[in-house]
C-alpha cells in the first residue's frame, strides 16, 4: 500500500494558496475531487495528482436562509455544485455574487475561503 500523493490535507493546504487539485486515475482515468480513498469507477487505488483550472459553471445550488449556529450571521448565502471544466464536479460556497442572479450554468472561478486555519472550498465570479 503506497500512499496516495494527495490527501484531503494537502488538498486544502494547496486550495489555500488558490490551487484547486484533483486526483486522475491511473487506471481508468476517472477524475475526482476532493482525493478520495479509492476510485469510484474501478476501486483501484492508484491517483496522481492532476492541476485543475478552477474553472467551471454552476450545476445546482441552494439558497441557505437559516444556517448552522457557527455560520448563523453569514446567511443567507449559497452553496452550490459546480462542474469544473475538466468534468468533475465541486461542492462549494458562492462568494461576492448577488443571490438573485444566480442560475444553473452560470460562469464561476473557484476561490479559497480562509478564516483562521481553515480553508473551506468558495466559488466567485469567472
Ligand atoms: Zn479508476
Amino acid at each position: 500500500m503506497t500512499e496516495p500523493l494527495i490527501t484531503l490535507k494537502n488538498f486544502f493546504e494547496r486550495a489555500r494558496d488558490g490551487a484547486l487539485t484533483g486526483v486522475r486515475c491511473g487506471k481508468c482515468g476517472a477524475l475526482a475531487i476532493p482525493p478520495k480513498e479509492f476510485c469510484e469507477s474501478c476501486h483501484q487505488r492508484a491517483w496522481e495528482p492532476v492541476a485543475l483550472s478552477g474553472q467551471g459553471t454552476i450545476a445546482s445550488y441552494t439558497i441557505i436562509r437559516v444556517a448552522p449556529a457557527r455560520h448563523a450571521a453569514e446567511a443567507p448565502y449559497a452553496v452550490a455544485v459546480v462542474k469544473l471544466k475538466e468534468g468533475v464536479s465541486l461542492l462549494g460556497r458562492i462568494v461576492d455574487m448577488p443571490l438573485d442572479k444566480l442560475q444553473v450554468g452560470l460562469p464561476v472561478k473557484f476561490r479559497p475561503l480562509v478564516s483562521k486555519d481553515q480553508t473551506t472550498v468558495g466559488f466567485g465570479p469567472a
